[in-house]
């Protein structure tokens, strides 16, 4: 049996929608694949993130028109996000 994790109500094993709510019954092996998938995606951006900041904060140090505090925090947070 596979129980619905949207609803969970039982179904058959070998059925691949919910006969009560139509969803798709996800097996494990699937979920953790796409839950891996979604973190090297997270870590991706945040690698992305990263190098962003660091862009900016070179910028920063050789632009001397950046170099007005307001401007630098309000980047600064922008770039925390
Ligand atoms: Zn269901």
């Amino acid at each position: 049996m596979k129980r619905c994790p949207q609803c969970q109500k039982e179904n058959s094993s070998t059925a691949n929608h919910c006969m009560y709510c139509s969803d798709p019954l996800v097996v494990g092996e699937d979920l953790s694949a796409e839950a891996k998938l979604q973190k090297e995606i997270n870590e991706a951006k945040e690698t992305i993130r990263l190098h962003r900041k660091q862009i900016f904060e070179l910028e920063y140090i050789n632009n001397k028109t950046l170099q007005d505090t307001n401007k630098y925090q309000q980047k600064l947070i922008w770039y925390e996000k």
